[in-house]
């Protein structure tokens, strides 16, 4: 009597021992194949957009830049470049014009405050840096500037809302809101009735698509609350994942809160929304020029040390150093979210190569020990430099790979969004076999030797 299934397909039946050993054989080889096919619950997938696929690694350039961190001055600009910056934004609050010479302003009629008239948050149109007091470029490692700037949303009813980076956006907008509601008393002293409709919001949504509609691409700032308070909006090309105001705040808290909220909110948006929204760290106030020692406010925070500061930032993979290309390859999602908690900077992991097969990616860094940890959507698929496609669970809309040098340093890759899987590429070198179908063969060769041996001992 025989314990072995009597329809496994790999059994072949002989002498006793002989058939033992096959029926076991065929007994594992099925298994190893029913593990190596996707069954109920896994599917195969192949990568649809890859946002790495214009870079030519052996030539691209690596620019390590900031969107976010309220540099706005001639000296935060020249303590950037000394900590590494390709590219920063000169940059501070805008969208709420309010003179500070309200009479003065009256009496020339409220102008369109374009030609940068006294201001509340900043001039309200800061492009190009230079006409506004940064230095000159290129300096040692800063080659140019970035447009943009942090609207300030406002309600209708006169509430501050949503912050929102404005890249690339040299149109001054302004949140209209409610101007009798006022904001915490103050009535808001607004110009609105000098601005044509195209520069004026008065919801988060409309200051998105004024964003867009002007030639700006829209990051959502420091996105908080639950992982699906975002999906109501459309046209955002990026939400903070990592931001460094609030990572502050969380240290001194003792808990992850925002930072969590930031990751689970990118995730969410990744699988139900598009896996095409990228995800961007910053520095927000605590930057590389924020001074050491200093406290912003004894209640929220801890004081500015060397690890806590300059610990978000992109590098973006460049072509040639200029405006131009920066915005072709951020906007083809082209770069990496850089989070550095370790008081040496710009010492994270370089990534030397992404190689995106027809059912693989394969991320290589320069160093080659660093633990690569993969992502689909919001959960750990794999802890290998290679992602297999094969066999991954059902509804994958997106992964995504989080590269870490196990000292505080992780480098996070944009999306790559997944589609059906592809036929493996004709012709040669002909296509590897599944290591499931490769121990099967093995399996039943040895059955053969063994079936063989004993019809041998048989006849003898
Ligand atoms: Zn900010």
């Amino acid at each position: 009597m025989s314990f072995l299934p009597a329809d496994t397909t790999c059994i072949i039946t002989f002498e006793t021992r002989g058939r033992l050993r096959a029926s076991f054989a065929g007994l594992v080889c099925a298994a190893l194949l029913a593990v190596a096919s996707p069954g109920a619950g896994a599917a195969d997938y192949s990568v649809a957009y890859n946002p790495y696929g214009g870079v030519d690694w052996a030539t691209t350039l690596r620019c390590q830049s900031q969107h976010h961190d309220h540099a706005e001055s001639y000296g935060r600009i020249t303590a950037l470049d000394a900590a590494g910056y390709c590219a920063v934004t000169f940059m501070t609050y805008s969208g709420r014009f309010r003179p500070s010479n309200l009479s003065e302003w009256n009496a020339a009629g409220n102008p369109n405050p374009d030609p940068g008239k006294p201001v509340d948050f900043g001039p309200p149109r800061r492009w190009p840096p230079e006409d506004f007091g940064a230095p000159q470029l290129p300096l040692t490692n800063l080659k140019f500037y970035l447009p943009g700037a942090e609207e300030i949303g406002l309600y209708a009813t006169g509430s501050y809302g949503q912050h929102v980076q404005s890249t690339f956006l040299t149109t001054y907008i302004e949140g209209a809101g409610c101007l009798t509601c006022g904001i915490g008393g103050i009535p808001v002293v607004g110009n609105t009735p000098a601005m044509p409709p195209s520069q004026v919001h008065a919801s988060i949504q409309e200051l998105i698509d004024r964003v867009v509609e002007n030639g700006g691409h829209a990051t959502i700032n420091h996105p908080a609350g639950a992982s699906s308070a975002y999906m109501q909006y459309s046209g955002l090309g990026s939400v903070e994942m990592f931001n460094n105001y609030h990572r502050n705040a969380d240290d001194f808290a003792g808990n992850d809160a925002y930072s969590n909220q930031m990751m689970a909110i990118w995730d969410h948006l990744l699988e139900h929304k598009s896996p095409r929204i990228w995800g961007v760290a910053s520095n927000d106030w605590f930057s590389a020029w924020t001074p050491l020692g200093q406290t912003y406010s004894p209640t929220q925070f801890g004081p500015v040390t060397p690890q806590n500061r300059d610990r978000g930032k992109l590098q973006v993979l460049l072509p040639s150093y200029d405006l131009e290309s920066y915005r072709a390859a951020f906007e083809a999602g082209a770069f990496f979210a850089i989070v550095e908690d370790n008081a040496i900077k710009a010492a994270y992991p370089i990534v030397t190569n992404v190689a995106v097969g027809f059912d693989r990616i394969t991320i290589s860094t320069a160093i080659g020990t660093e633990s690569i940890r993969w992502i689909g959507n919001g959960s750990v698929l794999a802890y290998t430099p290679t992602l297999v496609l094969d066999g991954l669970p059902d509804g994958l809309v997106y992964v995504r790979a989080e590269i870490s040098d196990g000292e505080g340093r992780t480098v996070y890759t944009q999306p790559f969004s997944l589609g059906d899987p592809l036929p493996p590429p004709p012709g040669p070198p002909i296509p590897a076999m599944s290591r499931g179908a490769l121990a099967c063969l093995a399996l039943l060769l040895l059955a053969a030797v063994s079936l063989r041996s004993a019809w041998i001992d048989r006849s003898a």
